[in-house]
């Protein structure tokens, strides 16, 4: 029996046949911007379609020059670039698989001198200000969207998506904070949301009825001057009447105040907005946002709430997402953990994105194995995730692994990262990894006591060392003090905690332990939480769905400490770090930089800012500087005169991530 009917059935939309219910959402990945460009999407497209994805949404496309988010973004607008979208839709279409061009106009996101908008102010995230418009401009843009669609098509895509949530071009016309024109584009309610309209008559006047358009709805803008759920349903149903055969939804602009998809997010939070928008039209509606199991997405389509998921993240963190859900496989799934890490922080960075949890996406031409010559028996020490992404990925290509962890459970510091408010989704990770090493049957030995002498001999072709790291103790005066946690002890519950707390360092580390001890947990997994601290109108009465923010009390005073003179979180990820700075703000957290430690003793911690000693009264000082690597085991190999490599956090501690450590053990997998 089908363990996902709702989201295994198939559906017609206009003239094509989905094979299931899974959307892989338009996804800025920079790829073009590497070598080999066509071949790299081809492959990263083809990958997704061979793993059973109902349909294939690409980046956006900009129909003009001006709508163009960044110099050499992807643009859309000539006969001469039909061979190479043929490649793409053909590696596609091999593989049984559907694909959609995604157009986008980013208008006053825009990050270049022809930058537009309906008017000219400029948006908070972007030093550009644009150029408003004409009329006839509009209207010529107008005919751009129609132009591309037509291209589109003779390029071999099964249809087109409309970008027209997330605050780019058409949002931007939907908007009454963005478009204060007097034309006929402008003023009313009905004029701002003629440019879409006509966007999508146009389209239908060059092509027809048969080839699919979706229209992407900003089913809530959360940004003052957005659209209230009684504008957006209305736009629903226009854009249902002007054309399109079903409609994908956005959550959020990217200038909102309010995080829509990080890790911080609940699960399915979004869906009052999303239902508001399936009751107002009878085309089908697609689901999107914080959606990355397919027990939640089979949930949300068995109670109506929409009637497609869009993954895009998910199906970076797993091409073969749709396959293992049809063959009841979940427990499979690499699920995305909502880190941001690797694909938005890399985007945003000008870089281009792959995944945390799976180092081959957008790499797919890179990470090609090589046939092993001989069935090698390979022993990896360390179970964290660079011992066990090595493991997997070693014994997929058929080599004999086992694999020894000190601890009576595997997942190293992953163990503590899944405590962290607001990191639960590490629990899939762990899952993941659990499950794969199982099924691959790798020799999992546990509480292992691992001594190099017992590896003399030869058991083993080769001998990979992943220990990981240890936590770096500073040298401050009472380092040693009863006062003195480190972040082990707190993350991994084995200390109380008091009151009020100081925190020495701020990395990554620092803030997931103040975020711990300031208690945000509840706010990450309960919506209604959610909604009260970021100010969400769930009712959706107000306009853009924004309401004042309540303030909750922290659990304890906590105090934030580094070195460096510059503002706290300033080096976290672009996509993330404001998330965190600003909950904990929220949160009362004071954040102090600048200060030279003295010494913590009963008194506290004493520590030196702007040449002033200072005492701060706390009842725990927690130890978050950072770490050193793990390498006493790999020594003693060495000084036995054992060959072995190491790998992850044991090979270099700075700046350690999961991110590095599972990319390196997966690299020497596909090697050895
Ligand atoms: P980290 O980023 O290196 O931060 C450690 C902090 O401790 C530094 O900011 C440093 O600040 C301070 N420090 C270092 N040595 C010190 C010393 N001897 N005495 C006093 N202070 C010292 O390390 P982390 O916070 O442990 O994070 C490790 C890595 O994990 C990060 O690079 C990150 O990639 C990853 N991570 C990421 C996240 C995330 O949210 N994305 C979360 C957790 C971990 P000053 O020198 O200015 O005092
Ligand atoms: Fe998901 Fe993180 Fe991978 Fe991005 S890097 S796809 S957020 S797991």
């Amino acid at each position: 029996m089908e363990l996902y009917p709702h989201l295994m059935a198939s559906l017609q939309v206009g003239a094509v046949t989905l094979r299931n219910r899974i959307v892989m959402g338009a996804m800025h990945t920079r790829l073009e911007t590497l070598d080999r460009p066509h071949e790299r999407v081809a492959a990263f497209y083809r990958t997704r379609a061979q793993g059973e994805v109902g349909l294939i949404l690409t980046c956006g496309h900009s129909p003009n020059r001006e709508g163009i988010f960044e110099p050499n973004a992807p643009l859309f607008c000539d006969h001469s670039q039909i061979k190479e979208h043929r490649s793409i839709t053909e590696a596609v279409h091999a593989a049984g698989g559907l694909i959609a061009l995604q157009l986008l106009h980013a208008g006053r996101y825009a990050r270049h001198p022809l930058c537009v908008g309906p008017s000219s102010d400029r948006a908070r995230i972007n030093p550009v200000v644009p150029r408003e418009l004409t009329t006839e401009e509009v209207w010529q843009t107008i005919e751009d969207f129609a132009k591309a669609t037509e291209l589109a098509r003779e390029a071999g895509y099964d249809g087109v998506e409309i970008m027209g949530s997330e605050g780019y071009l058409i949002n931007q016309f939907t908007a009454i904070l963005t478009n204060h024109r007097t034309d006929e584009f402008g003023g009313s309610g009905v004029a701002r949301m003629r440019f879409p309209l006509e966007i999508l008559r146009a389209i239908r006047r060059r092509i027809g009825d048969e080839f699919m358009v979706i229209y992407r709805i900003s089913a809530v803008d959360l940004v003052d001057g957005g659209m209230s759920g009684p504008e957006v349903a209305e736009l629903a149903r226009n854009v249902e009447a002007a054309g399109a055969d079903m409609l994908n939804t956005g959550i959020g602009w990217h200038e909102s105040a309010v995080p829509t998809i990080a890790a911080s997010v609940p699960r399915s939070a979004w869906l009052y907005a999303i239902e508001n928008v399936k009751a107002a039209v009878t085309c089908p509606v697609i689901a999107s946002n914080r959606i990355n199991t397919p027990d939640g997405a089979e949930r949300l389509l068995a109670t109506g709430s929409a009637d497609l998921v869009s993954m895009a993240r998910p199906l970076l963190a797993d091409p073969d997402f749709a396959k293992k859900s049809r063959l009841g496989r979940p427990g499979e799934i690499n699920t995305c953990i909502a880190c941001n890490q690797a694909c938005l922080d890399r985007i945003f960075t000008d870089r281009s994105a792959t995944c945390l949890v799976n180092p081959r996406a957008g790499r797919e031409i890179e990470f090609v194995p090589s046939p092993i010559a001989r069935r090698k028996k390979l022993a990896v020490i360390g179970g964290g995730p660079a011992g066990m992404a090595f493991a997997i990925n070693a014994s997929e290509r058929g080599h004999y692994v086992s694999l020894f962890e000190s601890a009576a459970s595997l997942g190293g510091q992953l163990n503590l990262a899944r405590a962290v408010p607001g990191k639960s989704e590490f629990n899939e990770m762990l899952r993941y990894f659990r499950t794969r090493l199982a099924t691959l049957g790798v020799d999992v030995r546990l509480g292992a006591d691992v001594k190099p002498s017992d590896f003399r001999g030869g058991g083993f072709d080769e001998i990979v060392v992943a220990t990981g790291v240890r936590p770096r103790i500073p040298d401050i005066e009472g380092a040693d003090h009863p006062k003195v946690l480190s972040y082990i002890d707190v993350l991994g519950g084995s200390s109380s905690v008091g009151n009020s707390v100081a925190i020495i360092g701020a990395g990554g580390v620092g803030f997931d332990v103040a975020e711990f001890l300031v208690g945000n947990e509840q706010e990450s997994v309960d919506p209604e939480t959610f909604f009260q601290a970021w100010g969400v109108d769930s009712s959706l009465a107000s306009g853009g769905g924004l309401i004042p923010a309540q303030r909750k009390s922290p659990l304890r005073q906590v105090y934030m400490f580094q070195r460096k003179d510059e503002p706290l979180g300033k080096r976290l990820g672009k996509s993330t770090g404001w998330i965190l700075k600003s909950r904990l703000r929220r949160a009362n957290v004071e954040m102090i930089s600048g200060v030279t430690y003295q010494r913590v003793d009963d008194a506290g911690l004493h520590y030196t800012r702007d040449g002033q000693l200072r005492v701060l009264a706390v009842d725990n000082v927690i130890f978050c500087t950072g770490q050193e690597c793990e390498r006493d085991l790999y020594e003693r190999f060495k000084a036995e005169g054992i060959e072995v490599r190491v790998i992850g956090g044991a090979d270099f501690a700075g700046e350690l991530d999961a991110l590095r450590a599972i990319e390196q053990a997966t690299r020497l997998a596909i090697a050895v």
